[in-house]
């Protein structure tokens, strides 16, 4: 299975507790999940992208949300932890869909890409919606459900239910899925079946 790994907007907007939309101390603990997702990624030289909201001063976006990721302002870079490499990709987006209005699709199908594992935040926004255009591209979603982090822990557990339902996406530690473990039935997956 040829396999690609999405980094959402891992941003100190996002991220850090200085950010214009924190997503929260306990969003932080993925950081060291999504840092052995890529590790493990670039070993197997696959592809991993990181996805960047990088918006124009004058977005439309702030109409519903605070001011954040401006295009090149600290906002909108990537965490200190979690610092792009030679072997790794990073891609602009202005919307919710990691596919909207960028090259994604173009690089996802230049790797013959089959499946695509999704990290990063939020998991009822950006997540939900860049699997959900995956799975309309025929992509198999998989979600590390250690690696995504909402503001809101309600929708966080909805949005799993949802890419579990309607996207089919296999949700897993990330753990489970490193180890090339089927995910055991209740313990991590408890809730979304
Ligand atoms: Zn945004």
């Amino acid at each position: 299975m040829r396999k690609a790994l999405l980094v959402i907007d891992m941003l100190n907007d996002f991220m850090d507790p200085a950010g214009a939309l924190y997503c929260g101390d306990e969003a932080r603990r993925i950081i060291p999940v999504v840092k052995a997702l890529i590790t493990r990624f670039v070993s197997e030289n696959r592809p991993v992208i990181y996805l960047r909201d990088a918006h124009a001063e004058d977005d439309r976006e702030f109409e519903l949300f605070a001011r954040h990721a401006v295009k090149d302002s600290w906002g909108s870079g990537i965490i200190p932890e979690l610092q792009p490499t030679a072997e790794t990709l990073v891609v602009d987006k202005a919307r919710f869909s990691g596919f909207y209005g960028n090259r994604l699709a173009e690089i996802l199908e230049a790797a013959r890409t089959e499946e695509v594992w999704i990290s990063g935040v939020c998991t009822s926004i950006c997540v939900m919606d860049t699997a959900g255009d995956s799975r309309n591209r025929d992509y198999a979603v998989v979600i590390p459900v250690d690696a995504v982090a909402d503001f809101d822990p309600q929708a966080h557990e909805m949005a799993l239910k949802r890419m579990l339902r309607v996207y089919g996406a296999k949700l897993a530690t990330a753990r489970e899925l490193l180890g090339g473990e089927e995910p055991p039935t209740p313990s991590s997956t408890k809730g979304y079946t």
